[in-house]
C-alpha cells in the first residue's frame, strides 16, 4: 500500500497530540493520530513504538510543517527567556534527541542535555549560568 501520509511530530501521550491536532484542524488541515489506541491501551509501550504520530496528507506537508513550527513549544531558560542559538541567533531551539545508545537505554539520566536549533540544525550544550 502506498504511504500517503507525512508524520509531522510524535508525542508520548495522546493528550499532547490532541492539543496540536486541534490547532491544525482550526487551520483547516486534516490530521490523523497514528498508534493512539495502542498508546492509550498501554502507555508504557509508547516509547517503544515511537509514541503517537501526528500525520497529515502528503499534499498538506509544507503547510503542516510551517504550522507546527509556529505552534510548537520552544525551549526557555530559567527566566522563561527563549534559548538563543549560538550559530544563527534564532530563538527556535529544541531539546536535541538523545543518542540511542545502549547506555542511554539503561541510564537515560547520564546523558547531558543538549539543544538543537530548529532553524539551522546546530546542536549545542546549555550555558552554565
Ligand atoms: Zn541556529
Amino acid at each position: 500500500m502506498k504511504n500517503d501520509f507525512y508524520t509531522v511530530a510524535s508525542y508520548e501521550y495522546t493528550a499532547e497530540a490532541r492539543v496540536m491536532q486541534g490547532k491544525f484542524m482550526s487551520q483547516g488541515i486534516e490530521v490523523f493520530l497514528k498508534d493512539q489506541y495502542t498508546v492509550d491501551v498501554d502507555p508504557f509501550i509508547s516509547n517503544a513504538i515511537g509514541g503517537v504520530k501526528l500525520q497529515v496528507h502528503l499534499q498538506d506537508k509544507e503547510a503542516a510543517i510551517a504550522l507546527y513550527n509556529e505552534f510548537r513549544e520552544y525551549e526557555v531558560d530559567r527566566k522563561r527567556n527563549r534559548i538563543i542559538c549560538p550559530s544563527c541567533n534564532e530563538d527556535k531551539v529544541l531539546i536535541a534527541p538523545p543518542k540511542k545508545s545502549f547506555l542511554y537505554l539503561l541510564f537515560p539520566f547520564i546523558e547531558p542535555k543538549r539543544y538543537l536549533c530548529n532553524m539551522c540544525g546546530e546542536i549545542f550544550k546549555p550555558n552554565k549560568d
